[in-house]
């Protein structure tokens, strides 16, 4: 008889107990790459983590003498939190380069009878669900709530990257080509090109975290590069393509960044087989 562990065995990250993969209360998070024996130790494992950030919000109220009125009275109805990630309107990755991966959603929404309402909700997430909430804050004062988000990752590259008229007749021609070839090969079941816009937060998450990154040679001769992220919104499953030109974001260094240059969502699998074309590139990072 085999030996059991030899079928594959974790170690609980919190509480060090070894367990296999039949587990009934088995906790893998692929993303951050990390096992867990329970939800309990799950929790466990991130309290130092979300200890810091609610004295983060604390320490950066007081310093803004802004006191947190409506945290307290509106975190402790559930639909509420459930709704303002509904309503994510900004959603940010950071990456501490270990493996420790944290979503931060912003919203900013009208909540009952008080008007315009914010929050930007900290957690780990895992197939584009929350697996922990790690911290929420909520306030009515949207440059307060800014003060909580990493700086915008296009923000900076868009300014400081230099594109010429001739750069953005030949972006414009490449979107239009890739346009055509899409209308061309969508299905009428697939997502409603209307729909198109909510699905733009996913511009960021898919190029940074994309599957798979494909990179082919255009008519023009240009490399255009293909990125591709199977994602999930509000429990339905799809996949999001952003195709894009990697120019310098700055002459004396060596930083690029990516322009995309059409993007969309689909659930037509042979509609991401048409597109998954070129060289494949393993372990392609933007950095
Ligand atoms: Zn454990």
């Amino acid at each position: 008889m085999k030996l059991k562990l030899l079928e594959g065995f974790y170690i609980c990250c919190s509480c060090h107990k070894v367990f296999d993969q039949t587990y009934e209360i088995y906790t893998y998070l692929e993303e951050n790459k990390r096992p867990f024996c329970s939800v309990k130790c799950l929790e466990n494992y991130y309290s130092p983590l979300i200890k810091k950030l609610e004295e983060e919000e604390g320490l950066t109220r007081k310093a803004m003498n802004h006191n947190d009125t409506l945290g307290p009275i509106l975190l402790r109805d559930p639909l509420f939190l459930k709704h303002a990630l509904s309503q994510s309107s900004e959603i940010h990755q950071i990456d501490n380069g270990l493996g420790d991966l944290i979503t931060i959603i912003f919203s900013w929404f009208d909540w009952s009878n008080f008007g315009k309402v914010g929050t930007v909700v900290y957690s780990i997430r895992e197939n584009d669900k929350d697996v922990l909430i790690l911290h929420a804050i909520v306030d009515q004062k949207e440059n307060f709530l800014e003060s909580f988000l990493p700086e915008a990752e296009n923000k900076n590259s868009s300014e400081s990257v230099y594109i010429d008229q001739e750069m953005v007749a030949s972006i414009e021609l490449k979107k239009s080509t890739f346009m055509a070839a899409l209308l061309e090969q969508r299905t009428a079941m697939d997502i409603p090109y209307e729909e198109f816009a909510y699905y733009e937060p996913y511009i960021g998450p898919t190029l940074e975290r994309a599957d798979e990154v494909f990179v082919e040679k255009d008519q023009e001769g240009d490399q255009v590069f293909k990125f591709f992220k199977a994602c999930n919104k509000e429990g339905k499953n799809f996949y999001f393509v952003v195709f894009g030109v990697i120019v310098s974001a700055d002459e004396t260094t060596e930083n690029e960044t990516v322009i995309p240059i059409l993007s969309f969502p689909t659930i037509d699998a042979d509609l991401y087989r048409y597109f998954r074309t070129g060289e494949q590139l393993s372990g392609f990072s933007r950095n």
